[in-house]
């Protein structure tokens, strides 16, 4: 017990009975369930306790806190009953930023889920028969026309999709109906970790399929696949590097020649593309990301990618692929398991109404990506404008914006940031203080300073970062 931690202090502390007993306590248990408000008393004495102990409290302070102890439960029951999962507003410049939840949805796809989920929907049930119906055939009829340029024929075969939970399970899900007992083929320089421990060779262990390596690091050969063939071999596969690349002295097979082969060996290749997108993203100058279409047209079987990467919407694992592998894959038990609920499939839906409408811009990390360095400078300008104070300087700056999300590693979009400095305040108080805002604020810090960079800030929320910046700065 520190000094001025008097033991007449705890006795003059009521228990939680009494503290329950106060009327004005009493009475939130007309608006709070009992066990919450009792919670709430035990948490405010612990506190009380602790404050004593630490000689924070006198016997004067201490009769205020009590007199204030109504109000400290029910505050405290307050606190208890917020959301964890909150809105904050993204000022990292990473577009993709998984810590923050990936892709934001569109407007339409939140109507579409708060029409489907708040009501009962035809989610298994086909309407026009009035018998049972299949899930996937909200999102497959949709995939049909984006992963088409016209009627199926010989080179392009009918392609039929399914959703997963996330990537990560749809390569599970693909290996372990495609591969079980046998063996995957993979270039040395693919044996992939992508963030938060999806690496490949252990995903190919949990498929229950054996891992076959070939080639090097930096250069493999369409020759060492061919020589890896066995009677054993069940798939060839190729995984997009995501996060990183590997540049000198490389080499490695073409995805065309490498489906020539699976097709001579009659071995299915199957292409992990991790982020997936359904459009040539060099027209927002991104360029090294290859599209489900490219795959496709180069002969790939089945490719896996990612819902909330670069399509832009909710977290979902797609598999694209030719119709008999793909129904092989939904009648694996695990494809069960591993399926996706109705809030999920509304807000693919809407998502890919979007691309089919050719409306781009509905979809948020298409019009982030969209936005100029100009117009993101001019935005950062007027904030400043807003917040510029003796205590609170900013100065605009030339910086780079990233996809994120383990997609186009080296890409980078040019932008303008807001750099922050808070007189005696070192960065990492600065950034606290952004996080304290309500919504929280998540800036990054660069070259010793804070930046805001408003390529992934709604600019509906400029007014909102306004003023939680005045109030830092005043
Ligand atoms: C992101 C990524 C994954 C994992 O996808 P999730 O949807 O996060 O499960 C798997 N493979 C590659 C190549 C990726 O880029």
């Amino acid at each position: 017990m520190k000094a001025g931690a008097s033991p007449e202090l705890f006795r003059k502390l009521p228990s939680v009975d009494e503290l329950i007993g106060m009327p004005a306590v009493r009475s939130l248990t007309e608006v709070y369930a009992r066990d919450s408000v009792v919670d709430a008393a035990r948490a405010v004495l612990a506190r009380l306790r602790q404050e004593i102990t630490s000689g924070l409290l006198d016997d004067g302070s201490l009769k205020l806190a009590l007199s204030g102890s109504a109000a400290a439960v029910e505050a405290q029951l307050r606190e208890s009953l917020k959301y964890s999962l909150q809105a904050v507003i993204n000022a990292t410049g990473v577009i993709l930023h998984t810590n923050l939840g990936r892709a934001p949805l569109s407007d339409s796809a939140i109507d579409h889920i708060r029409d489907t989920a708040a009501a009962y929907s035809n989610l298994e049930y086909d309407l026009a028969s009035g018998a049972r119906g299949k899930r996937d055939v909200h999102i497959d009829r949709l995939f049909q026309k984006l992963l088409y340029d016209g009627p199926p024929s010989e080179s392009q075969p009918c392609v039929s999709t399914i959703v997963v939970n996330n990537n990560a399970a749809a390569v599970l899900l693909a290996l372990n109906t495609l591969a079980e007992g046998g063996e995957v083929i993979v270039s040395r320089g693919e044996l992939v970790e992508i963030g938060d421990s999806f690496r490949i060779p252990e995903v190919m262990t949990k498929s229950g399929a054996t891992l076959r390596e070939v080639g090097t690091t930096n250069r493999t050969r369409i020759a060492d696949y061919e020589a890896a063939i066995t009677e054993r071999t069940r798939l060839l596969l190729r995984v997009h590097r995501s996060n990183f690349e590997i540049t000198g002295f490389t080499e490695e097979a073409p995805t065309a020649e490498l489906a020539a082969l699976a097709r001579r060996r009659s071995i299915p290749l199957m292409e992990d593309l991790g982020s997936g997108s359904l459009l040539d993203l060099r027209f927002v100058g991104i360029s090294g990301e290859p599209g489900v279409l490219d795959s496709l047209h180069a002969g790939v079987d089945i490719v896996t990618y990612s819902g909330d990467k670069l399509l832009g919407g909710p977290q979902a694992g797609l598999i694209s692929g030719g119709s008999d592998l793909i129904a092989r894959l939904r009648s694996n038990a695990l494809f069960r398991a591993l399926r996706v609920d109705k809030l999920t499939y509304a807000a693919l839906e809407a998502t890919l109404i979007s691309y089919v409408r050719r409306d781009h811009d509905a979809i948020p990390i298409l019009r982030m990506m969209r936005a100029t360095k100009e117009e993101i400078g001019r935005r950062a300008e007027e904030l400043a404008k807003c917040i510029d104070s003796p205590k609170l300087k900013t100065e605009i700056v030339d910086g780079e914006s990233l996809l994120g999300g383990g997609a186009a590693p080296s890409c980078v979009l040019p932008t303008r940031l807001l750099a922050l400095a808070a007189e005696g305040t070192s960065t990492e108080e600065l950034c606290m203080r952004l996080r304290a805002c309500d919504p929280p604020v998540i800036g990054r810090v660069e070259e010793g300073r804070v930046v805001l960079d408003l390529r992934t800030v709604f600019p509906e929320q400029d007014a909102t970062l306004a003023s939680a910046l005045s109030r830092i700065a005043a």
